[in-house]
Order: C-alpha cells, then sequence, then structure tokens
C-alpha cells in the first residue's frame, strides 16, 4: 500500500540531500544562557555555549520578566479560558496591546500566538480587503509567514529581488496606476543578516501610492531608542502602515503582534482566522512579554552589549579572513553552500568544542546557500567571542571545511 512506503521514501530523499533536520536536545538553566545542557544521541549529557539563539538579549532569563511571570502565574492561574472573543481576552491582553501600541506610535495593536500567525493573518486579512485588483510587492527574502499570508490572500503579488530599489520601483511602474498597492517587507533579514533601506521603500511607496508593511521581527527589542526596531532607530516609524514583531526574539518570550492604525487592526481583529480561531496566549506569557517590552523601552544595558559582542565578533572574524555576510545587524551569517558540508562543520562544532551552532538548510534558505548564522547575544562573554573565533579559523585552515564557501 503506498502508505507504506511514500513518507518513508521522502525522508530517504530529504536525507540524500543532507537535509534531514536533527533537533538538539537542549537544557536552558535559568542564569546560566548561553550555556545550556546538551543531550548526546548517546545519551550523554555535557555543557554547550550555544551560538544560534534568538534570544539576543537574554531576556528569556531576565529576573524582570521572570517574576512577572511567576506572580501571573499565583494571581491568574494557568490557560486564558477561551479564544479572545470568548472569555479568552485579559485585562493582561489589553495593557500589552496599549503598550506596543505606544512602543510604535500607533493607535491599536493586536496580539497573536505567534509572529507567524501574526504576519499570516495581517497579510491575508489586509490584502483581501484591498480587493481582487490589489498587488502586494514582496521582497525576494520574505519569511515563509509573509509569503503564506500573501499566497492565502489570493491577490496578484510582483517578487522584487531583495533589498533591490530599482527592481521594486521597475515593478511599482509596471502595475496601473488604479490598483491598490502594498509593499511588503523586513527591516532585518534575519539569514543574511543585512538590513533594508526603508527610508527610500517609504519614498517608493509614497510616489506610487502604496501602503507598507514591516515585519521587524529580528529589530524590535533590538533597535532603537526604546526597542521600537530599526523604523525606530532611523525615525520612520510614521511612514510605515502596519508594524508587526515578535516576543519570541529579543522579547524572549513567544508570541506576535501587529501595530497600526485603528481601522486595519480592527480589520484584522475582525477576519483574521488564526486570530480569532484560536486559544488566547496565557496570562503568564503576556505578563511576562509586557515586563519584557516595557523593560527594553528604558533600559540600554542588554542592547549595548549585544551589539557591542556583534561588533567583536565581526571585526575577529574580519581579522582571521573568515568571510562572513557583511551586514549592518547584530547577525552575522557564514555561508558554506552545501548541506552535507555544513552539517558536518556544525557536528564538529558540538562534538569536539562544545559550541552550538545549528545549521541553516533548505528550505530555510535556497539550496547552494547554506549557513552558519551566528549569534552573539548580550550574554556572550568576550572569552566566549574570542574561543569562537579562534575554533573557526582553526577549523577553516586544518579542516578546510569551508571549500564550498562564497566569499
Ligand atoms: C521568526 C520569524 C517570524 C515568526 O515569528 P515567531 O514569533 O517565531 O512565529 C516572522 N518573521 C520573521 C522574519 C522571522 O524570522
Amino acid at each position: 500500500m503506498f502508505k507504506d512506503t511514500l513518507f518513508q521514501n521522502h525522508i530517504e530523499t530529504i536525507k540524500q540531500e543532507g537535509r534531514y533536520r536533527s533537533f538538539a536536545r537542549l537544557e536552558r538553566r535559568c542564569g546560566d544562557f548561553p550555556r545550556a545542557h546538551y543531550y548526546t544521541p548517546g545519551g550523554d549529557v555535557k555543557e554547550v555555549t550555544i551560538w544560534c539563539s534568538n534570544d539576543y538579549l537574554g531576556m528569556g532569563q531576565n529576573p524582570v520578566v521572570l517574576s512577572a511571570m511567576q506572580g501571573a502565574i499565583e494571581k491568574f492561574g494557568a490557560g486564558a479560558g477561551g479564544t479572545r472573543n470568548i472569555s479568552g481576552t485579559q485585562k493582561l491582553h489589553a495593557d500589552l496591546e496599549d503598550s506596543l501600541a505606544d512602543l510604535h506610535q500607533k493607535d491599536s495593536a493586536l496580539v497573536f500566538s505567534s509572529g507567524y500567525v501574526a504576519n499570516e493573518g495581517a497579510l491575508s486579512t489586509i490584502l483581501k480587503i484591498m480587493g481582487p485588483d490589489a498587488i502586494v510587492f514582496s521582497d525576494a527574502l520574505n519569511h515563509a509567514s509573509m509569503i503564506h499570508g500573501v499566497k492565502s490572500s489570493g491577490v496578484n503579488k510582483r517578487i522584487y529581488a531583495h533589498n533591490d530599489l530599482d527592481d521594486l520601483e521597475r515593478l511599482l511602474r509596471e502595475a496601473p496606476t488604479n490598483a491598490p498597492k502594498m509593499i511588503a517587507f523586513e527591516s532585518v533579514y534575519s539569514m543574511e543578516g543585512d538590513i533594508a533601506p526603508i527610508e527610500e521603500i517609504c519614498d517608493l511607496a509614497d510616489k506610487y501610492g502604496a501602503m507598507t508593511y514591516l515585519d521587524e521581527v529580528h529589530a524590535v527589542g533590538l533597535y532603537g531608542p526604546r526597542g521600537g526596531g530599526v523604523a525606530e532607530q532611523r525615525g520612520l516609524m510614521d511612514r510605515i502602515d502596519v508594524i508587526e514583531g515578535t516576543f519570541g526574539k529579543a522579547y524572549g518570550l513567544m508570541g506576535g503582534f501587529i501595530t497600526g492604525s485603528r481601522a486595519v487592526v480592527d480589520c484584522v481583529r475582525s477576519s483574521a482566522p488564526g486570530f480569532i480561531f484560536t486559544t488566547a496566549l496565557p496570562p503568564a506569557v503576556l505578563a511576562g512579554a509586557l515586563a519584557s517590552v516595557e523593560h527594553l523601552k528604558t533600559s540600554q544595558i542588554e542592547r549595548t552589549r549585544a551589539h557591542t559582542n556583534a561588533k567583536t565578533l565581526k571585526a575577529g572574524l574580519e581579522a582571521n579572513d573568515l568571510p562572513y555576510l557583511q551586514g549592518e545587524s547584530h547577525i552575522v551569517p557564514l555561508i558554506v553552500g552545501d548541506a552535507v558540508c555544513c552539517k558536518t562543520v556544525t557536528d564538529l562544532l558540538l562534538d569536539q568544542y562544545d559550541i552550538y551552532v545549528q545549521p541553516i538548510n533548505y528550505p530555510t534558505v535556497p539550496r547552494g546557500t547554506e549557513r552558519m548564522r551566528l549569534t552573539a547575544t548580550a550574554a556572550h562573554t568576550k572569552k566566549d567571542i574570542d574561543h569562537m573565533i579562534n575554533v573557526l579559523s582553526d577549523l577553516y585552515e586544518e579542516h578546510r571545511v569551508f571549500q564550498f564557501m562564497q566569499a
């Protein structure tokens, strides 16, 4: 019967292509980040240093966040008890949404189960309302959640070359003048480590009458004087119609959100299935997110440390001629360019050096651009960074493991 072989064969294909995903079993220990216990496939436990976490600021272990969560469990219990519409909306949802609207200086905000669901729900809903003639202009490297949202809206899409203003303008110029338009893009591209030319994209949006939708998932908490993202840092928040973010990365928890005008946010609240037909986030997560967002509106220590560490890492890689993708952001990708090779290197790092970096393979990135994506968080020490640089340059010289690397 087909089911005896179909799925097994599919897995065999994935394995042959070197993109079979094995999840590292970790145990994060409170107060010890970026150290964690790693449970090896052989059943051993050892301490490793994590070099690929999105908990950029260590907020996942910040005492301010932990005590807010503990307090919320004691006061409000475990679950929200329903969907947002049917008894699930807590006062904490409203408080958190107010805090987010303030963060991005917008009328309204809406919280979702994750950043993925936020993008999918907001884009599909907004584009559908813009009508069958709407056209969305989408960066070629936009996240899967944005692609999914655009796809389920059913509207026409034009993909412009990554961060390429000329290509974007060419497509805008070719589109019918009267068609409702949206430009959907990210600020920090997490697999490239580069940052979009937000101001120039907004200029094009003005020129061609397009809405702007910006995913600041890898930037909220980390950029801007109050953690409002790259648009805040560059003084451009008022030029973006919808800013989308997550609590899953620099804020150290989980959950996603959008902010925008009252009408747009109300439309999404009223129509997005991924918002409506699911249980609301629990009080502990809401309280933790609120504490994290509020803390990072004033505290600069975590941001400063993370950016300093990223700079130190880049300088060290540079000094050792290790070719990394030179973006402006805190993310440092090292392209290996081959799935099997990438896995070999990261296995070596884990087995011999107690350094955990997950290989990034297709479909997260295109085939032939497999990479290691390094994140120096606020919690890494100068010693951690020096060690990482030394290990990488040793591997590079001795094992010639980067023979596939495209500089
Ligand atoms: C991680 C990510 C998301 C999804 O956010 P989650 O909260 O993890 O679901 C959305 N957009 C981008 C660019 C991301 O990297």
